[in-house]
């Protein structure tokens, strides 16, 4: 990451009317060295911590240190009398988040609120997908039951090895659905 380069011995005249001490300029913009940055500017980290944003200021400055010997971290820093408090969600936002979890715990099948975010794959809640599991065997077993005896046989037979190859058909097809 290549981040602005420092120059030696130079100063700036802050917003504020202030002559600060920096190290060069960036994209026409302050560098000043960790430590060195005046008062009232603050990177976005900083801000954060007071529950303020930058709020679509210009960069006021960048806040340069060293990381290894050929590298450089650096971060924007920003004026904190130009910052604005961050949003907080209002109410209605939190309701409609409430409704979204809402909706994503809520059974088509059953219509409950099943109180876990149900699987996409299955569409439906645990019970209810292993409820049409076991009807989708127990139709299996039914036709079995009713096919022709040499047929049902036959057919019995090649399940018998493969009982899990049932529910893997019986899934997908409710995927594609
Ligand atoms: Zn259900």
């Amino acid at each position: 990451m290549s981040g602005p380069r420092a120059a030696r011995g130079t100063s700036t005249t802050l917003w504020d009317g202030r002559e600060w001490p920096c190290a060069g300029r960036y994209a026409r913009v302050p560098v000043f060295r960790y430590g060195w940055a005046p008062s009232g500017l603050a990177t976005v980290r900083q801000l954060a911590g007071q529950d303020l944003r930058p709020a679509g200021q210009d960069v006021a400055g960048w806040l340069v240190w060293k990381t290894r010997p050929s590298r450089r971290g650096w971060a924007y820093l920003y004026r904190v009398d130009l910052a604005r408090p961050k949003r907080i969600p209002s109410a209605a936002q939190l309701a409609s988040i409430a409704r979204c979890n809402v909706v994503q715990q809520w059974c088509p099948t059953c219509r409950t609120d099943v109180g876990y975010r149900i699987p996409r794959s299955l569409g439906e809640c645990v019970d209810c997908a292993e409820t049409a599991i076991e009807r989708d065997l127990a139709r299996h077993t039914n036709q079995h039951l009713n096919a022709p005896a040499g047929a049902a046989q036959q057919h019995s037979n090649e399940r018998v090895g493969h009982p899990v190859g049932v529910v893997i058909e019986h899934v997908e097809f409710r995927e594609s659905a």
